[in-house]
């Protein structure tokens, strides 16, 4: 069994690389054997962590988004990174319906939903240098894993 594995990805900032993204992470969380829920879950968190680094992050603009995921102790870490406006208040901006876009008809959503779906989430941003999100989830369902 491998205890401890990781990637990168890095791809322009265009909402058509948001699929290839989720899709890319997915198969890499397979090996932890995971239920679908526990891959729709991290899925989610995903999409609303890329998605708030394109729209936000470099607003419209095309520019790179880089993804680490890393897995140890039966565990997903996943960074996601853009060097982007950063973010200035970032307690205002992880409460529930805080957003800056209202008039985009954005909820002010996706960072509850990151902390819903993950274990743990945490928000590092420099106002002008970009914004890193990090956040992990321990796959719980160990049964009939294959350990051959
Ligand atoms: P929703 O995700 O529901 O569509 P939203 O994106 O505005 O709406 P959150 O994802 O919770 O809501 O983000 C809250 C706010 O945090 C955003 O409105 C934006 O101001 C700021 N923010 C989030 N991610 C970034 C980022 N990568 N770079 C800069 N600002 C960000
Ligand atoms: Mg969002």
């Amino acid at each position: 069994m491998i205890t401890e594995n990781e990637m990168k990805l890095e791809f322009d900032s265009r909402s058509c690389n948001e699929g290839f993204a989720r899709v890319s992470v997915a198969a890499f969380l397979t090996q932890l054997n995971p239920t679908l829920e526990e891959v729709a879950d991290v899925k989610t968190a995903l999409s609303e962590a890329v998605t708030n680094a394109i729209i936000h992050g470099y607003e419209g603009k095309v520019d790179k988004i880089i993804i680490t995921c890393r897995i140890y102790d039966q565990t997903i870490e996943i960074q996601v990174m853009d060097r982007g406006v950063g973010i200035v208040d970032i307690p205002q901006a992880m409460e529930p319906l805080f957003t800056t876009k209202q008039d985009c008809e954005r909820a002010g959503m996706g960072f509850s939903f990151m902390e819903a779906f993950m274990d743990t989430l945490e928000v590092t941003s420099s106002p002008g240098k970009g914004t890193i999100v990090k956040m992990t989830k321990k796959i719980l369902h160990t049964d009939n894993r294959y350990e051959g």
